[in-house]
């Protein structure tokens, strides 16, 4: 091997619950794993400020601090941690070869990608400001922080929906902010929605800006896209949950997709359509996207490349 040139029998590519929890079972299976970093290192949960729903902090902890804990935990098994990003693959022939921007090549005998999701903004300048201030991209993980307050969730989607009838749950009011006059959301989610008398759909209106102090936000200025008209809410909560982007922009057309660009997986495994690249995480599921349904997939992944390469000595 060359000083531009690695190899390893197990290349984990993203640093979120997912890819850390693949890395510590690799590690503890000798197969003496190297993780990518990526572009958000630690991912989503560093984003995130307190996060009472992982299991094993009794008291919360500090999203960045969870994602602290768990690299320790993956270094102590001799993980080789990389800060940098991957920008290509081949996936076509064994060992797989993946090209990273610190110009390394590495060929890995098997691939867990768990490069996770963005979520989707609206990109407003104090959308970015009260961010964990207010603002969230997760209602599952922040709603609790609002009980017995007035929030706005902004959406059409399943997402939108599920959430806020979440929050209703918790939440005194909740806004629900459409930019259309039906929403994209399934029936039986849409009639949830109906049917809860503390959400109050706002039609044809997007939030034109967060409203805030130094204390932290304060609400929300709504307009009315059809009529120009504005109206400001009260709301202590503001809850963005337009969508997720899959990271998989460098996969496609080596590993099969679903529409939304999100990995398919054989269900009930991490499996992928390539057999010896496995996925964990948010990169292959749209549906609970919660730290530790990350880390147990990425647990799952680590598990199955440690079978496959048992089965297919090399
Ligand atoms: P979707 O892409 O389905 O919906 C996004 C929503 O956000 C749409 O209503 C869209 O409006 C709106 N939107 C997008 N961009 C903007 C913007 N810039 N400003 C204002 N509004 C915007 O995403 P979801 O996360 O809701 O769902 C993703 C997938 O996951 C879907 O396939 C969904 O069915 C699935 N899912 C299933 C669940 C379940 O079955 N329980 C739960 C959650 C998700 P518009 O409608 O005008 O395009």
């Amino acid at each position: 091997m060359s000083e531009t040139t690695d190899k390893t029998r197990c290349l984990i590519i993203g640093s979120g619950p997912a890819g850390y929890t693949a890395a510590i079972y690799a590690a503890r299976s000798d197969l003496k794993p190297i993780v990518y970093e990526g572009l958000q290192p630690g991912g989503q949960l560093t984003i995130t400020t307190e996060v009472e729903n992982f299991p094993g902090y009794p008291d919360g902890a500090q999203g960045p601090q969870i994602m602290e804990d768990l690299k320790k935990q993956a270094e102590r098994f001799e993980t080789d941690v990389r800060s940098g990003i991957i920008t290509r693959v081949d996936l076509s022939t064994r060992p797989f070869k993946a090209e990273a921007d610190d110009g390394k090549t590495i060929f890995a005998e098997t691939i867990i990608i768990a490069t996770g999701a963005s979520a989707r903004w609206l990109g407003l300048e104090s959308e970015k400001k009260f961010m964990g201030q207010g603002v969230s991209g997760c209602a599952t993980c922040d709603g609790f922080f609002y009980r017995g307050q007035d929030v706005a969730i902004v959406g059409g989607g399943d997402t939108a929906a599920e959430e806020a009838t979440y929050l209703a749950k918790l939440c005194k009011k909740v806004y629900l902010v459409h930019r259309r006059n039906e929403l994209r959301a399934s029936k039986a989610m849409q009639h949830k929605v109906f049917n809860t008398a503390n959400i109050e759909v706002i039609w044809d209106s997007i939030p034109a800006e967060v409203l805030g102090d130094e204390s932290g936000m304060t609400g929300a200025l709504i307009r009315n896209v059809k009529t120009g008209e504005e109206r400001t809410l009260i709301v202590t909560g503001f809850f963005v949950a337009i969508g997720h982007s899959p990271n998989t922009e460098i996969f496609k057309g080596q590993v099969e997709l679903d529409e939304a660009g999100y990995v398919i997986t054989i269900p009930g495994t991490t499996r992928t359509s390539v057999e010896g690249v496995f996925a964990a995480g948010d990169v292959q599921d749209h549906h609970y996207r919660q730290a530790v349904t990350a880390a147990g997939t990425g647990c799952m992944a680590a598990i199955e490349a440690e079978r496959f390469l048992s089965s297919n000595l090399t």
